[in-house]
């Protein structure tokens, strides 16, 4: 195995935007050469040239493309930021593109095999999908409206996160507020300004004792983005209608789902139904146990959409008395990374072994190689870049680098995967303290990353985690079961003071939180994932705030609040999830369903591991998720499992 992965992630500005520019370059002269030969107009081959070509210069421009995320220096970020915006309008050149998309067409009657068809087919719908089967007058129109549509969701963006909403409490709202967010507040007459956005929200509304101003803080944060977000929307529904139907669809939705796994609005309108249907009288009892408990404090005022998070807090409080603090101190880092990592290992059938020095973008990212247990080969490399840094990305995602694929010497390029996370910086001489959910997270972001090494697909364009959007999630929700196995959750802890595994006490009472909230999170999901289908398949005029106040009241515990129109913060819609929102939920009952086979087998069970491995991570996307799942379930999906976890007899 070479020791390291061979790329050169300390670019400078200026190295980055003359190789991005070269690469791209090399990559459109040698498509336009493809077609030349009559070897490329009558066979696989051409099609083949086009996949080799995109991948070269994807192959060549891995430090590139990430940088914009991770790099020490501004400069090199904006260059990379640059290069990815040159690279999505090659991409979306290249899907449009006439001559690649007849290019694809022969080579799907053309190819030999499955895995060759499988690659020309997924050319073609890409290409069907952006146009490249119309008339030239068409493709224009086309373009224009894609255009528009991108203008619409970038105002509605820019919009929200220039919004600054904010409200002004007094210095008694502020009491039961904890100490170290009032700290971060701006003084603002005799009492504070708070900022009002999705990262306030949950802290200002769960430990507000003060009604009105809960009242206020849900009333701001309800009507952000404005009116002027509003009619964003309805522009860019009745934009996606026309799009729809010019491509050949009936609706947006229909449009979407085409490139799903769930394939059509009807069957994805009908499970979210069932769930709503099912769930919702345990909704409306989750909020009259609430209600009850404010009651009990004293509050007789009718029960409002604004009181929920705080009383649910004061519920889990009171009732199940898990104290996060006395949690943390089981998970200090030193001690969840080898476990973690140890898991996996055992589970597929792989060892990592830690590189040092690493040869990375910043100091104190940690770098492996991977072999395989069974042959002993060398398989890929990962990085775990995990605390935060000036104008580092802000959150915590699996970031595959480079895909793997076949070169055309027949041997296999090696992927490269990392983990880029946000953790918790220690205290000095102390490790860094994980809550259950940071756990989680980086369970569920390393099976990504296991999606994203293990895959032995042929092709870059359906490598590893390119699978349909509505089940790339499954195989790591998945795998965050495990962090709720207290075997498991036993073997992942180990108190920073004591080196104690976490308790059985405090493990059943973790265990006992988890489903408090089921029927209120997920009617809530089902309806924003139904309020999503709806305007997507509606036809171009949509009265987006009348459809939100009528769907809220049949589908949720709590009718939505007059005056506000909370369709005009939900950035989903406007950020690339539109027709797709379903998703998070859909793919649960794949997750759920997979899960099944690990416990009948054993959650540590290698050998259960290594038929996960070579059913639903090996593949990729070569093969439909539907297949891979009943290859891996050994008989039909069912829903069963999913309704069950979430309280639902089947
Ligand atoms: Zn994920």
């Amino acid at each position: 195995m070479p020791a390291d992965t061979g790329v050169n992630w300390n670019l400078s500005a200026g190295q980055v935007s003359s190789t991005c520019d070269s690469a791209i370059k090399l990559a459109r002269d040698t498509i336009k050469q493809i077609d030349s030969t009559p070897a490329d107009r009558t066979s696989f081959e051409g099609i083949h040239q086009v996949e080799n070509a995109v991948a070269a210069m994807n192959d060549s421009l891995v430090a590139q493309s990430v940088l914009s995320q991770l790099a020490l220096d501004k400069k090199v970020r904006d260059a990379s930021t640059t290069c990815n915006e040159k690279q999505a309008a090659f991409g979306v050149e290249l899907s449009a593109d006439p001559i690649v998309y007849a290019i694809a067409q022969r080579g799907v009657v053309t190819a030999a095999n499955a895995k060759d068809k499988k690659l020309a087919e997924l050319y073609v719908e890409s290409g069907r999908r952006a146009g490249a089967g119309l008339d030239a007058a068409s493709r224009a129109k086309i373009t224009k409206l894609f255009n528009q549509l991108n203008d619409l969701q970038i105002a509605f963006g820019r919009t929200l996160a220039e919004g600054q909403s904010s409200i002004v409490i007094s210095k008694e709202e502020a009491a039961s507020l904890p100490p170290g967010f009032v700290k971060t507040l701006k003084p603002a007459g005799a009492g504070y300004r708070v900022p009002v956005n999705e990262s306030t929200i949950s802290i200002f509304q769960e430990h507000q004792r003060v009604r009105a101003a809960r009242q206020r803080f849900f009333m701001a944060y309800n009507t952000r983005g404005g009116q002027g977000n509003v009619q964003r929307l309805e522009q860019a529904v009745a934009i996606r209608d026309q799009l729809a139907h010019l491509l050949g669809f009936k609706s947006w939705a229909a449009y979407q789902l085409d490139a799903k796994m769930a394939k059509t609005p009807t069957r994805v309108v009908t499970f979210l139904d069932q769930i709503d249907t099912k769930l919702l009288p345990k909704a409306k009892n989750e909020v009259a146990t609430l209600e009850q408990l404010k009651r009990a404090g004293g509050d007789t005022s009718a029960f409002a959409r604004w009181d929920y998070a705080f009383y649910e807090n004061e519920l889990v409080k009171t009732k199940y008395a898990v104290n996060e603090d006395e949690v943390r101190e089981y998970f200090p880092v030193d001690k969840v990374i080898p476990a973690v990592l140890g898991i996996y290992e055992k589970l597929l059938s792989v060892t990592f072994h830690p590189i040092t020095p690493a040869n990375a973008w910043a100091p104190a990212v940690l770098e492996y190689s991977i072999s395989d247990n069974a042959t002993g080969k060398p398989i890929g490399w990962f990085f775990l870049d995990l605390y935060p840094r000036p104008g580092k990305y802000q959150h915590f995602a699996n970031f595959g680098l480079r895909n793997g694929r076949v070169l055309s010497d027949g041997t296999y390029l090696r992927p490269i995967s990392s983990i880029i996370g946000n953790w918790p910086v220690g205290a000095p001489g102390k490790p860094a303290l994980l809550s259950h959910d940071d756990v989680i997270t980086f369970f569920h972001e390393f099976g990504h990353l296991m999606h994203s090494t293990l895959s032995t697909a042929p092709y870059e364009t359906y490598y590893g985690t390119s699978v349909r959007t509505d089940f790339v999630e499954a195989p790591s929700q998945m795998l965050e079961n495990w962090m709720w196995q207290p075997s498991i959750l036993k073997k992942v802890s180990s108190n920073v003071n004591t080196g104690k595994p976490l308790p059985d006490a405090l493990i059943k009472k973790m265990l006992a939180l988890k489903h408090v909230a089921d029927g209120y999170d997920y009617t809530t999901q089902a309806f924003y994932a139904t309020y999503d289908m709806t305007i997507h398949s509606s036809g171009p005029k949509v009265a987006a705030t009348a459809v939100w106040f009528d769907l809220q009241k049949n589908m949720t515990a709590l009718a939505a609040v007059p005056g506000t129109y909370p369709e005009a913060g939900f950035g989903h819609l406007m950020g690339g999830y539109d027709a797709g929102y379903y998703g998070y939920l859909w793919s649960r009952v794949f997750a759920q369903d997979m899960f099944t086979v690990f416990q009948k087998g054993g959650l540590e069970n290698p050998v259960v591991g290594t038929r996960y491995r070579k059913d639903i991570l090996e593949p990729g996307g070569s093969i439909e998720p539907d297949k891979l799942l009943v290859a891996f379930l050994g008989r039909p999906v069912s829903y069963d499992a999913f309704y069950r976890d979430i309280g639902i007899t089947p």
